[in-house]
Parts: C-alpha cells; sequence; structure tokens
C-alpha cells in the first residue's frame, strides 16, 4: 500500500529524515514507533504531501503509484489521509456537515452517528454542534478520527491519535482503528508509545529519521527500548529519567 524509498529532507538545513525506507502492506495496521523529535510529524506531513515537505531524495509509492510530485490533493483523491497530532480546524461548519463530506461517495463506511459513537461522542449531543472553539482539542480529535472512519480512505495516517484525548482509553482507541482497518482502511499508526505498536500487527521502529528495524511488533518494541536507551538522540523525558537512575 505505501512504500518509501531512501527518503531525504532537510528543513531549515537540518537533515530530519535521513534516507528513510519503510513498507506498510495493504490490510495491516503498521505501527511507526519513535521518540519524540525522532521525525514521525515530518514523516507523515511529507507523505501526505504539505506545503514545504518537499523531499529532496527518495521515492513515495501509494497503492502502486510514484506519488512523490503528486499534490495532496491528488494523493487524498488517490485515497490517503492525515489525522493530526494538532488537529485542523474547519471552523463553521456543523459536526454533521463536515462528516457527510467526510463519508462522499464511499458504500462501505459506517453511518455518521456510528462513526460520532466509536469515538465516544453522543451523536444526539454532538451531530448539530459546530466546529468551532468551543470544542476542546480533545472533542476536535475525536471529531477527526471520526471523520477518517466515514471516510473510509485506503490509508489513514494517524499521528499519535491518543494526544490530547483524556477520556479515551488506549484500548477505546485501538477500536476504533480496528473498526476503520475493517471497514478496508490500511492504518499508519504514529506513536511514541510502545502499547500501541504491540496492538499493531506489524512496526517499524524510527530513530533520527530512519527506520531502524521493521518487523514483528514485540520485536521492534525491544529494539526501541535497547537502542533508545543507548541512542545520542535521546529526548528530554529520557534524559531526565536516566539522570534520576544515576
Ligand atoms: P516527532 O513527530 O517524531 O516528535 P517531528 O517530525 O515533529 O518529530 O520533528 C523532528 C525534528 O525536526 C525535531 O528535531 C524538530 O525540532 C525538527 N523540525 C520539525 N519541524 C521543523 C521545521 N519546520 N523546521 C526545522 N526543524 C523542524
Ligand atoms: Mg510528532
Amino acid at each position: 500500500m505505501l512504500r518509501i524509498e531512501g527518503l531525504f529532507l532537510e528543513l531549515d538545513g537540518r537533515p530530519i529524515l535521513g534516507g528513510l525506507d519503510l513498507e506498510v502492506a495493504a490490510g495491516e495496521i503498521h505501527a511507526l514507533l519513535g521518540a519524540n523529535g525522532t521525525g514521525k510529524s515530518t514523516l507523515a506531513y511529507t507523505v501526505m504531501g504539505l506545503a514545504g515537505y518537499r523531499p529532496q531524495r527518495g521515492r513515495i509509492y501509494f497503492a502502486g503509484q510514484d506519488i512523490t510530485d503528486r499534490s495532496v490533493t491528488e494523493r487524498a483523491r488517490l485515497g490517503l489521509t492525515l489525522a493530526w497530532q494538532q488537529p485542523a480546524s474547519f471552523e463553521g461548519l456543523t459536526i454533521k456537515e463536515y462528516l457527510e463530506i467526510a463519508r462522499q461517495g464511499e458504500g462501505t463506511s459506517p453511518a455518521i452517528a456510528e462513526c460520532l459513537e466509536l469515538v465516544g461522542l453522543p451523536p444526539a449531543s454532538y451531530l448539530h454542534r459546530t466546529l468551532n472553539e468551543h470544542l476542546s482539542g480533545g472533542e476536535r480529535k475525536r471529531v477527526e478520527l471520526a471523520a477518517v472512519l466515514a471516510m473510509a480512505p485506503k490509508l489513514a495516517i494517524l499521528d499519535e491519535p491518543d494526544s490530547g484525548i483524556d477520556v479515551l482509553s488506549l484500548e477505546d482507541i485501538m477500536e476504533v482503528i480496528r473498526r476503520m482497518n475493517r471497514a478496508g482502511t490500511t492504518v499508519l499508526l504514529i506513536t511514541h508509545r510502545e502499547e500501541f505498536a504491540r496492538a499493531a500487527h506489524r512496526a517499524s521502529h524510527l530513530c533520527a529519521g530512519r527506520v531502524l528495524k521493521a518487523g514483528e511488533p514485540e520485536e521492534v518494541v525491544r529494539f526501541y527500548k535497547e537502542n533508545c536507551k543507548r541512542c545520542d538522540h535521546v529526548n528530554e523525558p529520557e534524559l531526565e529519567r536516566l539522570e534520576e537512575q544515576r
């Protein structure tokens, strides 16, 4: 479904993706596991083709086509969707309207009310609410997940789908992901949490802009734990933890 070869991207003259290879098979939930700052969101934006994220080298293949030079609109039309770590806002639309737009043209996706229920938003209270500043970050994020469910894209890139959502457990969120997967969506689940990686079918480990290991989730999680402790790219929380152990 997705094949990335030798992806290299600099931002502000700094290499962020350093020759990244990644393969996501059709039908799977594939976790991309990596510590903070390793380039996970950057990869998501680059695959989606957002402005400012044009790779200097490497190719991206999606559903058999080379999409490296395609626009974000073309990628979306081919069936590629990104749910953001920081959700975008669509001010002014009601949630019902927003989900109806997302659901257009798809036969296999759940009904709008079911999409809302699956993300823990009672349809009766939410369908007619407007997307505006009165929604909390977590509610926005759940509406966005509902939109991905409604859309049933070929491939959904979910960037830290649990971030900002404190009312749904990891298992609840996994259930939403499994539901979209059953409806035919391949999922690239971006996370720094090993519990998410364990719940995926396959996983890849990202470190400093490169995939260092891919395979069975357990193996990848073990590699992540062992590797990240010795890695030069340890993030601040990890550094603090290491200091405490001394
Ligand atoms: P992650 O999502 O894995 O936490 P990001 O992809 O957000 O990581 O960031 C990876 C690295 O790239 C970080 O060191 C970050 O500071 C840097 N970075 C992100 N966006 C930009 C940008 N627009 N310009 C320069 N550096 C950036
Ligand atoms: Mg990120």
